[in-house]
């Protein structure tokens, strides 16, 4: 059988009008503000309606560390909706909005895979609702006034050497990482070495993601240091007064976009901050509107569970209010042999050992999920490659753990495929969790990495560098100790070291150096060499992609 390509499945797809799709979820056509036929956002009425709703089942997809085999988190997420949905439930999902990055470089588009998709496609994928755009301007308007402030005679003493805040692009250019602004002459700016961080590395796009409305927006921006001064003080975007007309520019992009999956289920996309600088999940407004409206509620983090699991749960359940009710970790038999060491040329065959080698992997993030006190399901995303073997010895390691492991066949079989995990999750969401968070806010920078250190990676310790200590010096005088963390770290390896594959141990987390994104709120420690603008690859996938006379496009995926 020819499989189809996920945008020819896509193009395929007859969607309903998005005005019946929201009536499923009991919103009124008046309710929304329609982005052509099949795109809406939703409005702020709506949420003085439903507020006081009873919230629905919060399930939280998220996946063993990634390899080049794939895992599946967001095809999974769209699935689970999908198949609960067959079962009869009320439910939506949310995801975040794809960034063009991928898109033209490795990884392609974010938006499912498959029968378990979300459309339109392209639309997603690229120009979507301009909510990047509004994220893009709003971050560069404050950059544009820092240094209109420095050439206006500098009245707030601000150090150009130190600044901290560069400006944005949604494109993987590498060339913008490093570069000279302000050439010219007296009235073209004053000089200094600036750079371009992709849009999803913005403060703005955590912040976006993590408000709760347009006042709690506006305060937060306001928080956002962009330097510092000679005399060593922080310069924020409150001192530029840029915060209302940053707040303008995202007096929409804060509303979330509603779409449909390929089965019609009603799917909220809204916002993608980076799972490393940043906490790597859907806005907490797509979150929130998502529970109230369903009763089941399906979203995806980032990464692996080290990384965007432990942040939602740490950081976006706390700042939110949110309680979880079931975690579904996605893994694939073909990643586990991986991680215990197959090439990827050499998945298809059944090889017991690499996958006994590669399972500590997946024993450790169901572990540290339900060191949150969460139940777990296990869905092991189905290739046409795994055996009955395969499945059972992975059945019997997860039985140790309590944890049930269900295989699901949702990328060839839409929801139809995902009805057993389904059946799962809703068990696990009928029991009772004692939900808590990893460590308290209230101990000390130091203490809560070190928690995160040993606790979720495993490590004997941390290593602070000269640079950390200082870094974390300088929080402290700016009274910033109570802030959560948000790690910055490879997401290819439970350690700090990509190259360790499978449960490493016996390592110490070196920790390079602390960033601080006060206005989001968060105390970002380093470890490895974070990119924050990603480059192309040798033959980046734009080069496959097109467009003909009719509009249709070819070669997304
Ligand atoms: P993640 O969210 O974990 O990054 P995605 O769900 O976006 O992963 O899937 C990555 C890619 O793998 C997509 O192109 C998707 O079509 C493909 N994929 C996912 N599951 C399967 C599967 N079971 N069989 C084949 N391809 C799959
Ligand atoms: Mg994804």
């Amino acid at each position: 059988m020819a499989f189809l390509s996920d945008i020819e499945i896509a193009q395929q797809a007859a969607m309903e009008p998005i005005v019946d799709v929201a009536k499923k979820l009991d919103i009124d056509a008046d309710d929304l503000e329609l982005y052509g036929k099949y795109k809406a956002k939703v409005s702020f009425d709506l949420w003085e309606k439903v507020k006081d709703n009873k919230d629905g089942k919060l399930i939280l997809v998220t996946a063993i560390t990634p390899t080049p085999a794939g895992e599946g988190k967001t095809t999974t997420s769209v699935g689970l909706a999908q198949a609960l949905a067959k079962l009869g439930k009320k439910v939506t999902l949310a995801l975040r909005e794809p960034s063009l990055g991928p898109v033209f470089g490795v990884k392609g588009g974010a938006a499912g895979g498959g029968y378990s998709q979300v459309v339109p496609m392209e639309d997603i994928n690229i120009h979507f609702t301009g909510d990047f755009h509004a994220i893009t301007s709003a971050h560069n308007l404050l950059a544009a006034m820092l240094d209109n402030s420095i050439q206006q005679g500098n009245l707030l003493n601000i150090d150009p050497r130190r600044i901290v805040f560069k400006r944005v692009l949604d494109m993987n250019d590498r060339a913008l990482r490093n570069i000279v602004i302000g050439l010219g002459g007296k009235p073209d700016g004053v000089p200094r070495q600036d750079g371009f961080d992709i849009t999803v590395a913005s403060e703005i796009m955590a912040i976006l993601c993590l408000s709760q409305g347009i006042e709690d927006l506006k305060e937060r921006l306001s928080k956002i240091i962009v330097a510092y001064t000679y005399d060593d003080k922080p310069v924020t975007a409150k001192e530029l007064e840029a915060q209302g007309a940053m707040a303008m520019l995202l007096k929409d992009a804060i509303k979330p976009n509603l779409v449909q999956t390929l089965e019609h289920v009603p799917a909220f996309i809204h916002g993608g901050p980076f799972a490393n600088i940043a906490h790597g999940c859907n806005s907490v407004m797509a979150t929130k509107y998502g529970l109230k409206l369903a009763d089941y509620f399906v979203t995806e983090a980032g990464f692996a569970a080290d990384l965007g699991a432990e942040k939602f749960l740490d950081i976006k359940c706390r700042l939110a209010g949110l309680k979880p009710n079931a975690v579904v970790i996605v893994a694939t038999i073909r990643a586990l042999k991986m991680h215990g060491g197959v090439a990827k040329e050499d998945l298809g065959k059944v090889n017991m050992a690499a996958l006994e080698a590669g399972i500590p992997n997946l024993e450790k993030h169901v572990e540290n999920m339900l060191s949150f006190g969460l139940p777990v399901v296990v869905a092991l995303n189905a290739f046409p490659t795994d055996t009955e073997e395969e499945l059972k010895f992975i059945q019997e390691k997860c039985a140790k753990l309590g944890v049930p492991v269900v295989e699901s066949d949702i990328w060839a079989k839409g929801g139809e495929g995902g009805i057993k995990m389904a059946e799962e999750v809703i068990k696990a969401c009928d029991k009772e969790n004692s939900f808590h968070y990893l460590y308290d806010e209230k101990l000390s920078p130091k203490e809560k990495i070190e928690t995160i250190a040993t606790k979720i990676y495993g490590a004997d310790g941390v290593v602070f560098t000269d640079k950390a200590e200082k870094d974390l010096k300088k929080i402290h005088d700016l009274g910033k100790d109570g802030l959560l963390i948000c790690m910055a770290k490879t997401q290819a390896s439970i350690s700090d070291d990509a190259s360790k594959k499978g449960r490493p141990t016996g390592f110490k987390l070196t920790v390079r150096e602390v960033r601080l994104s006060a206005g989001a709120g968060f105390i970002i420690p380093i470890t490895g060499a974070i990119m924050t603008m990603p480059g192309l690859p040798k033959r980046p996938a734009a080069c496959n992609i097109d467009v003909d006379a009719q509009g249709k496009v070819s070669g997304l995926f």
